[in-house]
């Protein structure tokens, strides 16, 4: 069950969802950009302890799906929200444009391979939800083909967490003008030159095109088992502080326990 906090941003496909009715900059559920940001820590904090129970325990996992324009923060995200957990139960994989491999396959193939095994989380920069939004606004498959990939993708996602996966969608939502921002600041910067694509503008002149897809796939794709979060993201701050609370609570909710010694008694081990 979601939360009172995480159903403010919980996509209700249901009601007439509508992505422009999102304010990117919205930060009214935080009082105080200070208290945020030492909130986001302890959250995290708070994931690294929950993480190694899910790992010992080794019975579940938990896959967090970050969709987003360019320049939505996405790395950032990662960075931030999980940047207290050790390397050994949490895998993050990028989502490029696919190999001549994996477009042999189909387009779930890529994606359920790389799904966290038992104990794991599994963190998604981009997933197969770039094939109802770059291939559809780019036109890469055929219109029918794209049309079955909702059910698809929502039967694909109700067999993972069938099978012991919780899973967190997460769109990173950021105004036109922001992104223009952010731009600038990677064609200016030479630390973040090497983010720039010049591809990136040739998708700006698209946003539109997005912003419909967008839509079309969080109403048509957020269901109980695995829910759409819009998260403003214009302010780093608001977007790290209600993905770090989302995840944590999700943690808890999930509630992954250290498991007892089975067949020995820890009072009868004498080690000398
Ligand atoms: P990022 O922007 O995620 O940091 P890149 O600059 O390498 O990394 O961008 C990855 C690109 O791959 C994006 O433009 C994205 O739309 C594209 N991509 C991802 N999945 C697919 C797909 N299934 N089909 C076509 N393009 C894809």
């Amino acid at each position: 069950m979601a939360s009172q906090f995480a159903k403010k941003f919980t996509v209700d496909g249901g009601k007439g969802f509508s992505l422009a009715k999102i304010n990117p900059r919205d930060d009214s559920l935080f009082d105080d950009k200070e208290k945020a940001k030492a909130q986001t820590a302890e959250d995290a904090e708070a994931i690294n302890q929950l993480q190694d129970r899910l790992y010992a325990e080794g019975g579940r996992s938990l896959l967090v799906i970050l969709q987003g324009i360019d320049c939505s923060g996405k790395d950032g995200t990662v960075r931030s929200v999980f940047n207290a957990c050790g390397p050994i139960g949490v895998e993050v994989t990028p989502f490029k444009v696919p190999s001549e491999e994996e477009r042999a396959h189909d387009y779930l193939w890529r994606v359920h391979k790389a799904c966290p095994s038992k104990g794991i989380i599994g963190i998604f920069n981009r997933s197969h939800y770039e094939d109802v939004l770059v291939v559809k606004v780019k036109k890469l498959a055929a219109p029918q083909a794209i049309e079955q990939r909702y059910e698809e993708i929502n039967d694909f996602e109700k067999m993972l967490s069938d099978n012991g996966t919780r899973i967190l969608k997460f769109m990173l939502h950021i105004s036109k003008d922001e992104q223009a921002e952010r731009l600038r600041e990677r064609v200016t910067n030479p630390a973040k030159q090497w983010k720039f694509n010049p591809s990136d503008l040739a998708n700006r002149k698209l946003w539109d095109d997005y912003m419909a897809a967008y839509e079309t796939a969080l109403k048509r794709c957020s269901t109980p088992h695995a829910p759409w979060y819009v998260i403003p993201a214009n302010h780093h701050w608001v977007r790290n502080a209600a993905i770090a609370r989302i995840v944590r609570e999700t943690l808890e909710e999930m509630a992954p326990k250290y498991p007892p010694a089975v067949g020995w008694d820890p009072k009868s081990v004498v080690i000398e």
